[in-house]
């Protein structure tokens, strides 16, 4: 077993088990996600039907980007510059008025 503390040159590449692994982490710029407009790479959109939802704030809670918000009992729009189209929004709501849709379709 791996007494290191941190990753080496000789540390990297090896197929470790999970006790051996050297620590790691993540250099990123605070508020980063801001800079990182996730909604770039999205090939699905979430439309809402906007009759049915009964503002329970499900997709709130569950949108992995943060890209819908909830404020005085009411559900915001979606955020498209942040929206990656993940689809978790659409099978949490309760009453299904969350639909996907193909990017594609609202491409001009
Ligand atoms: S599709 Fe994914 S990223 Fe977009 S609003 Fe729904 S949960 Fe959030
Ligand atoms: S999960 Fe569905 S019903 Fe609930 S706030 Fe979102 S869109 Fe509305």
């Amino acid at each position: 077993m791996s007494k290191e503390k941190y990753p080496t040159k000789e540390s990297i590449g090896k197929k470790l088990g999970w006790r051996e692994i050297p620590i790691g982490g993540l250099i990123t710029r605070r508020a980063s996600a801001l800079m990182n407009k996730t909604g770039s790479w999205r090939s699905f959109r979430p439309v809402i039907d906007e009759s049915k939802c009964i503002n329970c704030s499900f997709c709130v809670t569950h949108c992995p980007d943060n890209a819908v918000h909830f404020k005085d009992g009411k559900r915001s729009p979606i955020d498209l510059d942040y929206c990656k189209g993940c689809g978790i929004c659409a099978s949490v709501c309760p009453v299904k008025c969350i639909k996907m849709e193909e990017e594609t379709k609202f491409k001009k």
